[in-house]
């Protein structure tokens, strides 16, 4: 259940001290080493998995329940006026720790942070096919 060459494990148990906001049974929620915001979290299952391909239905639904606790915490505590939920899969989506983590970023007004994409023209037609790919 641990990898034991993964960070996020030793961090997630407690076998590197972290700055934990919340500990149970199955999850740590530490501060970001390196915040994109005051009071960037990570969401941490103590077991591991990679990342959302690899996590069991039943987590997955844990870390969203416990992400909408600990963003009202947050919320609460330090009077942010925001949230982006952020989680990286896979080295092309920016994953750089491979044990899953969901990112509470908290956000402020006019915080300097700029988290998102840049959209591109898609016309109808493409929209179309790429729908029926996905969907059947
Ligand atoms: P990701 O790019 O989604 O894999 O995010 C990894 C995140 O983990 C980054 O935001 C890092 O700042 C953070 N991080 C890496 N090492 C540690 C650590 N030892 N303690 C806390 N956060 C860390
Ligand atoms: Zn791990």
């Amino acid at each position: 259940m641990e990898d034991i060459n993964c960070i996020f494990c030793k961090i997630a148990n407690g076998e590197i001290p972290s700055k934990t906001l919340y500990e149970d049974e199955q999850f740590r929620v530490i501060l970001d080493l390196n915040p994109a915001t005051r009071g960037h979290a990570l969401i941490l299952p103590k077991k591991h998995h990679q990342n959302l391909y690899d996590l069991p239905e039943e987590t997955a639904a844990q870390v969203m329940k416990l992400a909408k606790k600990m963003t009202a915490r947050i919320t609460e505590k330090l009077n942010c006026t925001g949230f982006n939920l952020v989680q990286n899969n896979g080295e092309d989506a920016g994953q750089t720790v491979f044990h899953f983590h969901l990112h509470l970023i908290p956000r402020y007004k006019e915080d300097g942070q700029t988290l998102g994409w840049n959209p591109v023209e898609i016309t109808g037609e493409d929209l179309e096919k790429i729908k029926n790919i996905i969907a059947e």
